[in-house]
């Protein structure tokens, strides 16, 4: 099979479809800037279309044993794995990350499918004892209904998987509206489900750029029951309001500002790796757990940040298919300028500019939105770069005297998705790592979120969790049963 496709439809109720008005919308490589394809630019009816089949097909689907959609999920994976190079490939063109990255976050994303294909078996409900004779209880799990899920551009093939493979596996229905950057891996997903046996309207995807128009038709369809998002904090509270109109489940995966802690007794080298791969290497540093602000001990700074630097300096920017390329593009101008705005406001505030801080415009960077990574130190707290979500290849570093004020500036935001640090004592990462107001923590690990255990944030980082034990029970309702059992 191909999965790529004919690259000018969408994906509803089982058919290939254009936009019902005929309008279209272009989706471009971020490194080159060329055309990649022209697809259906869907609008209000195409959407509520979307719902009523997606509503249609939920009695079925819910029906079928988890068993059953387990088996189907574990086609799914099967064939994802077949293809995982087309679809990295797809994911480079349409995203910009290297190549080698986009193997491995497609192979991360149809590891979804592995595990909530197991998953779909295990939705066990209770027996209670009842508080009084002549009764029974129980308790129920039974699949929410239609899920309208919306994706951003970072992550095309694994933000998609961490939402459809649990809603499919609960028993839900879905209609996704993949990011207008990036939606041709959602549609290869599309294809995947279609050739894996997924039922006609089981899965639908809506391509484009009304992304406002789209959401309210999730909001106002009284078929569909909950809303999926991941992206940033400002529309989650838009959605979030909307849904209380009709009272929808929501679950959002939001924005961060990940703290990032070198103690006096971490091993430097692991920590200093660690703080590259998760700054650097995920998406140019697009990504929500990136870490946001490097924290350094005072007494170890002087040993600790030219070992950090010289690390960022080695690390090569280049068009995701060339050879060794590490950092790829910006997604869209309107980043690379938010990036350049906060570097620069920092330097002009008093931050050392350490490497970096300019747009890479020769030879191979001409076409597209290359940055360089680039170091700060000598930030503080209230520069914009320390406080905001900065979603590029940049490090601000700052030092700290102890653990309690390490803990007390980290936990000083509104955002608590992602947060890391290394020290070599026992008593010590225990300590930091309950004290810290974040969803996820690595103790001497940047890497460590996998399918195994939940993901998802505190505060306005998020709502809900994806993955784990936990991914699955987004997509469901509990049911109390009460039998009356006296002749
Ligand atoms: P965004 O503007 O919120 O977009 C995310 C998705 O929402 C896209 O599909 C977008 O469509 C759609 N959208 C935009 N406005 C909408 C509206 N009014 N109603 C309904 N949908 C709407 O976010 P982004 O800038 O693309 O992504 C970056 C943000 O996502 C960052 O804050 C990042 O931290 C967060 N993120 C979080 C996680 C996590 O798991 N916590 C993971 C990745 C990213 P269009 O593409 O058409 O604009």
């Amino acid at each position: 099979m191909s999965v790529v496709g004919e690259r000018s439809q969408m994906y509803v109720g089982g058919a290939w479809v254009g936009a019902a008005s005929g309008k279209t919308m272009r989706v471009t490589n971020p490194a080159t800037g060329e055309a990649l394809a022209e697809l259906p630019d869907a609008g209000r009816d195409d959407a509520w279309k979307a719902v009523d089949e997606a509503a249609k097909a939920f009695a079925a689907w819910a029906a079928t044993p988890g068993l059953e959609r387990g088996k189907i999920l574990r086609r799914i994976f099967e064939l994802m794995t077949e293809q995982r190079d087309d679809l990295a490939r797809l994911v480079t063109e349409e995203n910009g990350k290297p190549f080698d990255e986009a193997r491995r976050e497609v192979a991360f994303a149809t590891g979804y499918f592995s595990w909530f294909a197991e998953e779909a078996r295990r939705v066990y409900g209770e027996i209670v004892p009842p508080p009084v004779s002549g009764k029974r209880l129980w308790v129920l799990r039974q699949p929410l209904g239609v899920v309208g899920a919306i994706t951003p551009w970072n992550f095309p093939a694994t933000m998609v998987t961490r939402k459809i493979a649990p809603a499919l596996a609960a028993g839900c229905t879905v209609v996704l509206k993949p990011a207008s950057a990036t939606p041709l891996t959602a549609l290869a997903l599309a294809r995947i489900c279609e050739a894996a046996g997924l039922p006609s309207g089981v899965f639908n995807v809506l391509t484009s750029k009304n992304s406002g128009v789209i959401g309210q038709v999730f909001l106002d369809h009284p078929a569909l029951r909950k809303i999926a998002f991941t992206g940033s904090t400002e529309v989650g509270k838009r959605l979030m309001a909307g849904a209380s109109q009709q009272l929808k489940r929501v679950s959002f995966e939001l924005g961060g500002n990940a703290p990032f802690i070198v103690f006096d007794d971490a091993d430097l080298a692991p920590a200093a790796d660690g703080a590259v791969g998760i700054k650097f290497l995920r998406v140019a540093g697009q990504s929500c757990i990136c870490a946001n602000r490097l924290y350094v001990q005072e007494s170890i700074a002087a040993k600790f940040i030219p070992m950090f630097i010289e690390r960022v300096n080695a690390l090569k920017v280049a068009p995701g298919f060339e050879a060794g390329a590490q950092i790829g593009p910006l997604i869209n101008a309107e980043i690379l300028s938010k990036v350049d705005g906060l570097v620069q406001s920092a330097v002009h505030s008093g931050a050392r500019l350490d490497t970096g801080g300019r747009r890479l415009t020769n030879g191979v960077y001409s076409k597209g939105l290359f940055y360089a990574p680039t170091v700060l130190t000598q930030v503080r707290e209230e520069m914009a770069v320390a406080r905001e979500e900065i979603f590029g290849p940049v490090a601000p570093v700052m030092t700290f005297n102890d653990e309690a004020e390490v803990i007390q500036r980290s936990n000083n935001t509104t955002f608590g998705l992602a947060a890391y640090f290394y020290t070599r004592d026992l008593r010590r990462a225990i300590r930091v790592a309950e004290a810290l107001e974040y969803g996820m923590v690595g103790v001497n690990d940047a890497t460590g979120y996998t399918h195994e255990i939940p993901f998802g944030g505190y505060k306005e980082s998020g709502l809900g969790r994806e993955g784990g034990k936990q991914g699955i029970e987004e997509y469901m309702e509990v049911k109390s049963i009460s039998v009356g059992t006296s002749p």
